[in-house]
């Protein structure tokens, strides 16, 4: 009997999805045994030629890894389209552009400049700058060129299924390949995860109370009971989907957001400015300043890191231009 094909194509990414299979323990065998492996660079010997040569629409499930920021992993986008059954987003890059898409913050000639002239551990004193065709001690290279902007992998593609997380949570993963390998994938679109935030599923005692200063995390031994959020400490549950048991704030860390937004919600930053504008009593009827509002709100450091750390290129936003290099 011909096993389903199964490829894990790499864009942008840290390898970090990587180990969330393999995290999968035993149970990684067992779907090793189950599967035909047509493309998968971190752990088997394929090359890409392989993958190419094999025909469209003939691999049952591909796990796309990262975001898409320069034309290489574009086209590795697009070959995985053409060749997946089925197309899953696999992890925050690929649904929503990840920690890659902050590069979204500066302009491509700023980063390239930053990090070949600017830096202060950088010695080129002829300011050169590698482009797409480059010459490197007599010998031509050619070398990935970055798109102007870092893209979620649906901005490039279609996409079938979405499995977020930075890794993708274990049981999640699990899901959706036993989902996949037994024929029974829920309908296109879907997002594995909750359909609620993480705030629902954290165990933490929340009283509804408002809060007077944001302090950073370092700044305090946490009260292991009580809502990280109402203590204080910017903790992104409430704007971020569940599915992930809320491990971080389980175990006395806020949570950053990885899972993205809510459902229904476009726009993680600003449904987290919204609850942090709830939790700070920041209604009318309150009375609280503009003053008192500016010097709270200043108290949290990286607005941009902190709010949109994993989803700027799929925010409203998508990009900020000219903000630095
Ligand atoms: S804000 Fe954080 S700590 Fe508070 S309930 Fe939500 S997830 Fe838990
Ligand atoms: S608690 Fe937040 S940061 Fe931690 S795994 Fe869940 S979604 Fe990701």
């Amino acid at each position: 009997m011909n096993k389903p094909r199964l490829a894990i194509i790499p864009g942008a990414n840290c390898a970090g999805c990587d180990y969330s299979l393999l995290d999968l323990g035993e149970k990684v065998i067992e779907v090793l045994m189950a599967v035909d492996i047509a493309y998968w660079p971190t752990a088997a010997d394929l090359k890409l030629e392989d993958l190419e040569k094999l025909p469209d629409g003939s691999i049952d499930l591909v796990l796309f890894e990262g975001a898409v920021n320069n034309d290489e992993t574009e086209e590795m986008a697009k070959l995985a389209r053409r060749k997946a059954k089925n197309l899953i987003a696999f992890g925050a890059c690929a649904c929503f552009g990840g920690i890659p898409g902050l590069a979204n913050v500066a302009s491509k000639d700023g980063i390239l400049r930053k990090a070949y002239i600017k830096s202060l551990s950088t010695v080129n004193q002829q300011g050169t700058i590698p482009c797409k065709l480059t010459r490197l001690d007599g010998i031509e290279l050619t070398i990935p060129e970055f798109l102007e902007s870092v893209k979620s992998l649906d901005q490039v593609v279609n996409v079938d299924y979405y499995l977020p997380g930075c890794p993708p949570p274990l049981k999640l993963v699990a899901e959706a390949l036993t989902a996949a390998l037994s024929g029974k994938l829920p309908p296109k679109g879907t997002v594995f995860g909750s359909m609620k935030s993480v705030c629902d599923d954290c165990k933490r005692i929340r009283e509804d109370k408002k809060i007077t200063e944001i302090k950073r995390y370092h700044q305090l031994i946490p009260d292991p009971e009580r809502c990280l959020f109402e203590q204080g400490i910017i903790c992104m549950g409430p704007a971020t989907r569940g599915g992930c048991d809320a491990v971080c704030p389980t175990v006395n860390v806020p949570c950053r957001g990885c899972m993205g937004p809510t459902p229904g919600s476009q726009d993680q930053g600003a449904r987290m400015l919204s609850a942090l504008s709830s939790v700070i009593g920041l209604e009318v009827e309150t009375g609280v300043s503009d003053e008192e509002v500016r010097k709270l709100i200043l108290q949290v450091k990286d607005p941009l890191g902190t709010f949109y750390r994993y989803s700027l290129p799929k925010s409203i936003m998508r990009r900020v231009w000219g903000v630095r290099e």
